[in-house]
């Protein structure tokens, strides 16, 4: 596997609360010769909710992941199920595909949403969820002033009623922290992302999916019709697979995929239970899943146990020293964020891979000259709702070709530039943003 990181951004997450007090489902090592219709690579939800999909049409599917169940982005995120998925402008995605593209994303990203609550409550997913909608919080006055409008494009966007509070409303709220202003948007809600993560692989394999951990697909090719897949102590035959790797694809798997995503890290810190009179201090009692109108925005909620989480953008490099680096920003901001908590104790931190697009709009669809390859992935650091939908809609397409996938994900990707060294273009665009930001 050819990858773009230091091995440490491929290494496991030690610090991830999400791991603590759940039980991992058992996904034995791939071993000996197998065959399948179709193979999925990759555990997260994209891998599982196509999995799930498939079986529950009585179709024979194997999925291999190369790590632990969950291990991935979708075992360490934030557990914000919200809109988004794409980074690229409204203004973009009109001239692209159109106003009725546009609106059809808009759709997707609501359909997403209630594709994660459909999931938890036809299965019965125990994932601690809280947060009525999601609310945006204004780091200065300009971006206060801004919430009207906003509030009208939503609402003419996704079909709700946005609610904005002036700064004299935030405390009362419990969202005390010197911000200019919220906006909240009533869709979405927060969750814990692991026990989301086992409740749909026990969906999945209750339903007949045979998933393999431990299993890295460390070669693919063509096999007569269909593909061969080997892991280091197995082999599988499938007709057709799906790439559902993410923020951890490798260049080489297939070689098509190389240059086309970008990954970024992205890094948590979780704090311990904050007592009352703690949470009065701050004047934070909401449980309302919050991030702030920055460009390189910063996302944080009060957990059901009153642990808080606080998430912004990772380092550039997965070097000790950039690791360093970034986990004293991330403290720093923290702290100037919620002056009354700067010394409560950090007891968790970690981080991940989230993967960019040149096209900056996700991908789903068959993979472009590959016959009965299939890919998925590209969620922008919005994967919770986006994955888990676009896996299921992704599985819809190898069912029945004839399946339309939105406009705005069927499009293939393109390449980045500078090939392996496109990780260059991140210091520049977070030095344009921090501008931005000031
Ligand atoms: C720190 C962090 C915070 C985030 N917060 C949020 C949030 O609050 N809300 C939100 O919507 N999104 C968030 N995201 C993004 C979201 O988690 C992802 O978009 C989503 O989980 C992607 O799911 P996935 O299944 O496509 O990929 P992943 O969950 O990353 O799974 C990919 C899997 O593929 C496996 N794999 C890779 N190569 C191979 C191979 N060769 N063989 C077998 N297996 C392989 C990997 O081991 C991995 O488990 C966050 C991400 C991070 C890292």
């Amino acid at each position: 596997m050819r990858r773009l990181y230091e091995p440490a951004a491929y290494g496991p997450a030690p610090g991830c609360f999400w791991a603590e007090g759940v039980t991992p489902p058992d996904w034995p090592e791939l071993a000996g010769a197998h065959q399948t219709d179709v193979a999925v690579i990759g555990g997260g939800y994209t891998g599982l909710t196509a999995g799930l999909t498939l079986a529950e049409a009585g179709t024979d599917c194997l999925l291999l992941e190369a790590e632990a169940p969950g291990w991935g982005a979708s075992g360490r995120n934030g557990g914000f199920c919200c809109l988004g998925g794409a980074k690229a402008p409204e203004a973009l995605l009109r001239r692209r595909f159109g106003a009725e593209g546009l609106a059809e994303w808009h759709a997707t990203q609501v359909a997403s949403i209630e594709t994660v609550a459909g999931l938890i409550a036809r299965h019965g997913i125990a994932c601690d969820t809280h947060s009525r909608g999601e609310t945006q919080l204004a780091h200065n006055p300009r971006a206060a002033r801004g919430f009207e409008a906003e509030a009208r494009a939503t609402e003419a966007a996704y079909g709700v009623t946005p609610e904005i509070l002036p700064a004299e409303a935030l405390p009362g709220a419990g969202l005390g922290g010197g911000f200019h202003g919220a906006l909240t948007t009533p869709l979405g809600f927060a969750l814990h992302p692991r026990k989301y993560h086992h409740g749909l692989a026990r969906a999945a394999t209750e339903a007949g999916l045979r998933a393999f951990g431990s299993s890295p697909v460390i070669a693919l090719s063509r096999d007569g019709a269909g593909w061969r897949l080997d892991t280091p102590r197995g082999r599988v035959r499938a007709k057709a697979v799906l790439i559902a790797t993410n923020g951890y694809s490798s260049e080489d798997l297939p070689d098509w995929l190389a240059g086309r995503t970008l990954p970024v890290q992205s890094s948590i810190i979780l704090t311990r239970p904050l007592e009352a009179a703690e949470a009065e201090a701050q004047g934070w009692h909401s449980e309302q899943m919050c991030y702030d109108s920055r460009e390189l925005l910063h996302y944080f909620r009060r957990l059901p146990d009153g642990r808080f989480l606080f998430g912004m953008r990772g380092g550039l490099h997965a070097t000790p020293r950039a690791q360093a680096r970034i986990a004293r920003k991330i403290r720093g901001d923290f702290a100037r964020l919620f002056p009354a908590w700067s010394e409560v104790e950090i007891t968790h931190e970690w981080s991940g891979l989230v993967c960019l697009m040149a096209n900056l709009t996700p991908f789903a669809g068959p993979v472009p000259g590959h016959p009965g390859l299939f890919a998925a992935l590209g969620y922008h650091g919005n994967g919770v709702a986006m994955a888990s939908h676009l896996g299921g809609e992704v599985a819809r397409k190898i069912l029945s070709p004839e399946t339309a996938l939105p406009r705005a994900v069927a499009a293939p990707p393109r390449r980045f530039p500078l090939g392996r060294f496109r990780r260059a273009l991140l210091a520049p665009a977070y030095l344009a943003a921090e501008t931005l930001d000031l």
